[in-house]
């Protein structure tokens, strides 16, 4: 689970938290799926209509720089942000309806050290989509 809260991450690396940084903090705190600045900004908007589009770019652009968040990219050419303190965890996309799936494997993990092994590294980390429709009855 995550250790500390963004905001108090943000506190501990000397970001200076005005109030609009700190609403965009609290949003993605309470975020649970994978917001891109968009989808942030109107739930920011909703607590503080000031703020701006162009604001909640800066932020989410200054705390992943600072290693806060965590950009991940599922193909559609729009970045979205997670915690980067959450637990490890790999994404399926359902492309059919946009639907982002969690899951974690350890076979899957395990295999990835072993390459890296193979070819002669230590793995530090690694990222994954997988890119899937629905079963039919038929598949
Ligand atoms: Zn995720």
């Amino acid at each position: 689970m995550t250790a500390d809260t963004i905001t108090k991450r943000c506190e501990a690396q000397g970001l200076r938290m005005t109030g609009q940084r700190r609403i965009i903090a609290s949003v993605l705190e309470g975020a649970d799926d994978h917001p891109d600045v968009d989808e942030l900004y109107a739930r920011a908007a909703a607590i503080d209509p000031r703020i701006s589009i162009a604001t909640v770019y800066r932020t989410v652009k200054l705390f992943e720089e600072s290693g806060i968040l965590e950009r991940v990219d599922f193909g559609d050419g729009r970045a979205r942000y997670e915690d980067a303190e959450r637990e490890h965890h790999d994404h399926l996309i359902d492309v059919t309806t946009g639907d982002v799936v969690e899951f974690f494997d350890p076979e899957i993990e395990a295999l990835q050290e072993k390459i890296a092994r193979r070819l002669g590294y230590r793995l530090q980390g690694h990222r994954m989509e997988l890119y899937a429709v629905p079963l039919k009855d038929t598949d």
